[in-house]
């Protein structure tokens, strides 16, 4: 069987060792005669897994007894939603960081239950850079501050969290999530799909200070409503039980493999082989701000734009998979997630010096 380098941005690569677990217990889950798609969510078993996976999580990410952890469905999308609907309560504002195609579509959503406002954008820039602190426009008077870490789109990322004060610092973390420490404290609320590096789509992480629950909106639907869920611990309907096992699957891998540290050290290194490759080469360009480079997401354009239908369809000969830039922004995108190895990002820096070689 021949397993491709996967370079997709969402769903994205999982660790094979962890696809091997899910399959060796696919249909007989540690001899129960049934597998977890077919379990109970009330049962004592699917608690086991639901609590373990928790632990795990709360371990990898110093997640504090001070904040619930939420196993939800609708993706972060739907968080996009519930963060106003869950957060806003009697505040007459919520203030949201512009960096790109993901928080913008976070605002949007916003302003459809609350009054949101743009502290700062980078929208003129092209999106190519995180705006500086010093320039965001934040109320005192704001329910919270929302950013998007990681824009998976456009390949900007934050490093280091940004200081708003004494109002609660919101982020959507779904493409920076486990692939280096996050300073958990410093956010009142932060959320996560987990397609991207946690696990199979269909559960969403949210993490979300204790004291900010019970200020839902009165209309908040109860699957989504913080307060609701917490008490029921995630389950007061049934809860994605399949995508939150595979979840604990990666959660195990990357203790076992020594956290977020040693996770955090490859995948600084992956992208600075990558970019560093890409800056040295005339023939590729990455155009975002040096500071504000992700390391989950490396978008980058070829000098000859009329060959992006054969370097794709080459690269995919070549095993390398998911490299299309998203439909917004054109070009290419290589999403070099916790799973995709190091090896798979030497694959591709050979293969892009042998097509510059043919083609420059
Ligand atoms: C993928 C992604 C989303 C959308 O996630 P869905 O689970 O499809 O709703 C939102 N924000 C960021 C940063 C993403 O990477």
């Amino acid at each position: 069987m021949a397993r491709v380098h996967n370079f997709g941005a969402g769903p994205a690569a999982l660790p094979e060792a962890v696809l091997e677990e899910a399959r060796h217990e696919l249909l007989d889950w540690k001899g129960r005669g049934l597998s977890i798609m077919e379990m109970s969510h009330r049962s004592q078993a699917f608690g086991e897994i639901a609590a373990a996976a928790e632990a795990d999580l709360r371990e990898l990410l110093g997640i504090g007894d001070d904040y619930a952890v939420l196993f939800l469905q609708g993706g972060a999308t739907t968080q996009f939603a519930a963060v106003p609907l869950n957060l806003v309560g009697d505040a007459p504002a919520a203030d949201y960081v512009l960096t790109g195609s993901w928080s913008k579509k976070a605002f949007a959503e916003a302003g459809r239950f609350t009054n949101a406002r743009i502290a700062a954008t980078s929208e003129e820039d092209g999106w190519r850079s995180i705006p500086a602190r010093a320039g965001w426009k934040v109320g005192d008077d704001a329910a919270y501050v929302h950013i998007t870490p990681n824009e998976t789109i456009g390949g900007v990322e934050y490093h280091g969290v940004p200081d708003v004060g004494a109002v609660p610092l919101v982020g959507d973390v779904s493409s920076t999530i486990l692939s280096r420490p996050m300073a958990v404290d410093h956010y009142g609320c932060f959320y996560a799909g987990a397609q991207k590096n946690m696990g199979p789509a269909g559960v969403t992480v949210v993490g979300v200070r204790r004291d900010l629950l019970g200020r839902a909106r009165a209309d908040t639907p109860m699957a989504i409503d913080y307060t609701k869920q917490a008490q029921a611990g995630s389950m007061l309907n049934t809860p994605p039980c399949w995508a939150w096992y595979v979840c604990g699957l990666v959660f195990r891998q990357l203790l076992d493999g020594g956290g977020l540290e040693a996770m955090g050290r490859i995948n600084q290194r992956k992208a600075e082989k990558l970019y560093a490759y890409l800056d040295a080469a005339d023939f590729y360009g990455n155009p975002v701000d040096p500071a504000a480079r992700s390391w989950m997401n490396v978008p980058f354009l070829l000098g000859r734009n009329e060959l992006d239908a054969a370097f794709l369809s080459e690269a995919e000969e070549a095993g390398l998979h998911g490299l299309k830039g998203h439909r917004s922004v054109g070009g290419m995108r290589a999403s070099i997630y916790n799973a995709t190895p190091e090896a798979a990002v030497d694959a591709l820096i050979a293969f892009l010096q042998e097509f510059a070689a043919r083609n420059a």
